[in-house]
C-alpha cells in the first residue's frame, strides 16, 4: 500500500520540481559566501536567495553536485564572482541570467580575488543591483534602497583601508596570493608565498628569496588564511623568528564565524586590524 503511494507522489513532486514558479525552487541563486553576502543585502527578503558552495568549503576545488547544477539551472538570475574562479558555471545552461558580480571590475590578470578589496566590493554589490533591477524591475527601487544602505558600510570600510595609504612600511607576506586587489587599491605590497591557488606549493628558491626579503623589510609577521592550511606560513615564520598572524579572504565562514554572526564586514574590519601590525 505504502509503495503504491510512493509511486504515485514521486511523479507528482517531479511535476512540481520541473516547475519554475514552485515556491520551493530558489528563484536568485549565488555560488559563494561574499556573494551570496552582497545579494542578499541587495535583495533583502524580497527573493530567496540560496547559495551553493558551502560556506566552510573551498572554492578554488569546488565542483557541484547533480543537484546544485539542477538548482542553478532552474534560477532565473545565477550570481557568481568571475569565469577565472567558479569556472563550473560557464557548463550551466540556466533559464534565467547569469550575472558576472565582478565584469565592471578593473581586473588583475589571472586572479579571481577582487571581492578581498572594499573598493572593488562596491563595484560588485552596484553591478548586481543593476543586473538583478533589470532582471526584476518590480523591485528595482527597493534593490536600489538596500544597495545604498549597505553600500554605505562598505564604504566606510573603504575609508578605514585608505588610512593604510598614509603608512611607511607598506609590505605584508601572506600564505596564499588573494591580496592583490587590496594591494593595489589601498597602496600596499603583498609578497605571497604559494600562489593564487592556495593547493600550489613554493619552491626551495622561493622560500629563500621570501627569507631575505622579510631581512630587508624588517618583517616580524607571516599572514596565514583561516580556511586553508598554515603549513608554509609557519615554516617560513619559524626560520624567520616571525610570528603567524590569521588574515581572511573572506571565501567562506568557519562554522563558529557563523554562529559568532560574522560576515564580509566584520571579517574585513578583523583583517584591517591584523594588516596593521605589519603596516605602520
Ligand atoms: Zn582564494
Amino acid at each position: 500500500m505504502k509503495k503504491t503511494l510512493a509511486l504515485l507522489v514521486i511523479p507528482a513532486l517531479l511535476v512540481l520540481g520541473g516547475c519554475q514558479k514552485s515556491a520551493s525552487k530558489p528563484e536568485v541563486v549565488t555560488t559563494f559566501e561574499p556573494i551570496y553576502e552582497f545579494t542578499k543585502a541587495v535583495v533583502g527578503d524580497k527573493i530567496e536567495v540560496e547559495n551553493i558552495v558551502p560556506s566552510n568549503q573551498e572554492v578554488h576545488e569546488f565542483e557541484p553536485s547533480a543537484k546544485q547544477v539542477a538548482t542553478m539551472t532552474n534560477s532565473s538570475a545565477l550570481i557568481y564572482n568571475s569565469d577565472n574562479l567558479e569556472h563550473w558555471v560557464s557548463k550551466i545552461k540556466n533559464k534565467g541570467v547569469k550575472i558576472e558580480a565582478s565584469q565592471d571590475v578593473d581586473k588583475i590578470k589571472g586572479d579571481p580575488h577582487t571581492w578581498v578589496s572594499p573598493k572593488q566590493a562596491i563595484v560588485e554589490v552596484n553591478t548586481i543591483t543593476e543586473q538583478l533591477s533589470k532582471k526584476f524591475p518590480k523591485y528595482k527601487t527597493t534593490f536600489n534602497k538596500n544597495a545604498v544602505a549597505y553600500t554605505a558600510k562598505l564604504k566606510k570600510l573603504d575609508a578605514e583601508f585608505d588610512t593604510l595609504k598614509m603608512a611607511n612600511q607598506k609590505t605584508f607576506i601572506t600564505q596564499h596570493e588573494a591580496f592583490s586587489y587590496l594591494a593595489r587599491d589601498y597602496g600596499l605590497n603583498q609578497i605571497a608565498i604559494a600562489g593564487i591557488d592556495p593547493e600550489v606549493e613554493p619552491s626551495a628558491a622561493t622560500l629563500t628569496k621570501l627569507k631575505s626579503e622579510m631581512e630587508k623589510s624588517g618583517l616580524t609577521v607571516v599572514y596565514s588564511e583561516e580556511n586553508a592550511t598554515s603549513k608554509l606560513a609557519e615554516t617560513l615564520a619559524k626560520s624567520t623568528g616571525a610570528k603567524v598572524m590569521q588574515i581572511n579572504t573572506v571565501e567562506g565562514l568557519t562554522n563558529q564565524q557563523k554562529k559568532d554572526g560574522a560576515s564580509y564586514l566584520t571579517l574585513m574590519e578583523e583583517n584591517l586590524t591584523a594588516l596593521r601590525k605589519t603596516i605602520k
